[in-house]
């Protein structure tokens, strides 16, 4: 039987006292154990960013990549070893931004990886400008007078693009990010978690006590999850209402072919466990081409 004892590790979090990631990495954490998945089979991947560390925090399989490059690292590694459970982990502005064309092509293809946001509206790590999802009228370093940019929709956008499983959470609740997380990696297809994450130096508005007001359980009003239309319009709901009112929970969620079911030499198992020194390279090149 696993425990949450099994990842944990002995680096201590270089996250500032109170931070968002606290929550999200025990989260991550207490998932992973639940649902009995041992530390070797695990593997976190990670871009640039505060949150980015996480895979230093947890004793699994990680990588910290480069920039916005977290979900084409998980990919890879997901193609070479299905049997592993891959997730790709880091900040609003390291997968909207730089990583922004990645998470479209994960979602349309439906790779079986989880994808969690840590979504705090900043670049926190390099002292606190604007990201893809600062809100419009929001001060920061690099809009001193208020953000003036329409806001990058997750949610939706993640929707639009083809992802099979979507939900938020609020990294203050952690027993349902948790749950959250769990159904996130149950999923079988490209599971996409916006997890919104108080940044308590950069952000003075968007505090713990702002988000205990504003938060609501999409699961407690009766969401219909295979509601693709329904999903969308709960996903534009904080744009439309000026962050009055935040939906976490799952949105949607489907059964679909994921990527590998459609190539057959994925769907026979784990590239890694192939013994390639029976195989005819010739004919297999001459299959691609
Ligand atoms: S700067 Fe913000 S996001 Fe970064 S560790 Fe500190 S509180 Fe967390």
């Amino acid at each position: 039987m696993v425990g949450i004892a099994d990842y944990n590790i002995k680096e201590r979090p270089q996250w500032c006292p109170g931070c968002g990631d606290f929550g999200i990495l025990a989260s991550v954490k207490q998932a992973l154990a639940e649902l009995n998945i041992e530390s070797h089979n695990a593997v976190i991947v990670s871009g640039i960013g505060c949150g980015s560390k996480i895979p230093h925090y947890i004793r699994s399989y990680g990588y910290e990549g480069i920039h916005g490059r977290a979900l084409p690292l998980a990919d890879g590694i997901k193609l070479a070893n299905s049997s592993l459970t891959v997730l790709a982990i880091g900040g609003d502005g390291d997968g909207f931004s730089e990583g922004g064309n990645h998470i479209i092509h994960a979602a349309r293809r439906n790779e079986d990886i989880t994808y969690i946001v840590q979504n705090n509206y900043y670049y926190s790590l390099t002292t606190g400008q604007a990201s893809p999802t600062t809100k419009k009228g929001m001060k920061t370093k690099t809009t001193p007078l208020g953000n003036e940019i329409k806001p990058y929709m997750p949610v939706p956008t993640a929707l639009i693009a083809g992802a099979t499983f979507v939900a938020s959470s609020y990294a203050g609740d952690m027993k349902h990010t948790k749950e959250i997380i769990k159904k996130a990696i149950e999923h079988r297809g490209f599971s996409f978690v916006d997890c919104y994450q108080p940044c308590v130096t950069w952000d003075k508005i968007n505090t713990y006590e702002w988000y205990k007001e504003h938060v609501y359980n999409l699961q407690d009003e009766g969401h219909d999850t295979g509601d693709f239309l329904k999903a969308m319009e709960k996903g534009l709901e904080p744009y439309r209402n000026n962050f009055e009112r935040l939906p976490t929970g799952v949105f949607y969620e489907s059964k679909e072919k994921t990527y590998a079911d459609l190539f057959p030499a994925l769907a026979q198992g784990p590239l890694v466990k192939k013994d390639m020194s029976k195989r005819n390279l010739e004919k297999d090149f001459e299959m691609m081409m």
